[in-house]
């Protein structure tokens, strides 16, 4: 049995040989237990770089992948940053380590409801959570600083593209849902919107409405 403290230092060394190289992000990532997002017999695997099942038949993001998607908005500390997707609540938190101000949103109440309690436990004050259809943004919090979208879309949302502030930077998985899809960055600036495609990556689709739980 190796200890947590062994963990952490292969979880970090995984990360920085899969590209996760910014300083600030490896010591969020190192900051936030994985273990705590997870639940039941998976929470042995919550240092492994993989995906995990979460419920409502979701998933909690692989661990090397929100490094790569947390490091391409390079969150600064001022920043407020709206998540889409909130799962678990893994990916808000390690972006609480290093925005001014988190807001995620999910589909699925149960789901928000858990991370709330988790964001409640761990102290993370500056996470808002609201249960909805996140492709719609949150036009009273809006504009912000920085978006990320953890779940496919066909296109980047064009009301979250207009929710973003000038300056911005939106990262979003593009791709019909199954088949191969690609991590986008775009950019907002002074003449419109720059798009960067970053690499090949699988997650769960956006789904237009509310969950049914
Ligand atoms: N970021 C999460 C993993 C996200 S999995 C984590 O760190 O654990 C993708 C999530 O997107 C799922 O929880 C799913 O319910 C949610 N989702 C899908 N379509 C959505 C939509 N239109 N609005 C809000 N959430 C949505």
């Amino acid at each position: 049995m190796i200890g947590r403290d062994e963990r952490i230092l292969q979880f970090v060394y995984t990360l920085r040989s899969k590209g996760v190289t910014d300083e600030r992000v490896l010591m969020a990532m190192e900051k936030t237990d994985r273990a705590i997002f997870i639940r039941g017999t998976f929470t042995e695997r919550a240092y492994d770089d993989m995906p995990l099942p979460i419920e409502c038949g979701q998933t909690i993001s692989q661990p090397s992948v929100v490094g790569i998607m947390t490091q391409a908005l390079k969150v600064g500390p001022r920043d407020t940053v709206l998540e889409v997707g909130t799962g678990s609540g893994y990916q808000a938190a390690v972006l609480s380590h290093l925005a001014r101000r988190v807001y995620t949103i999910d589909r699925h109440r149960r789901l928000t409801e858990a991370a709330e309690a988790r964001f409640r436990a761990l102290d993370m004050a500056n996470i808002t959570v609201f249960t909805g259809d996140g492709s719609f943004g949150l036009p009273g919090q809006a504009p912000f600083d920085r978006i990320m979208v953890t779940a496919a879309a066909e296109d980047p949302p064009g009301p979250l593209l207009a929710q973003l502030r000038e300056g911005g930077i939106m990262v979003v998985p593009v791709g019909q849902s199954d088949a191969v899809q690609t991590l986008i960055k775009v950019t907002r600036t002074p003449d419109g919107l720059d798009y960067e495609e970053l690499l090949p990556v699988r997650f769960v689709p956006l789904v237009e409405g509310r969950g049914d739980h």
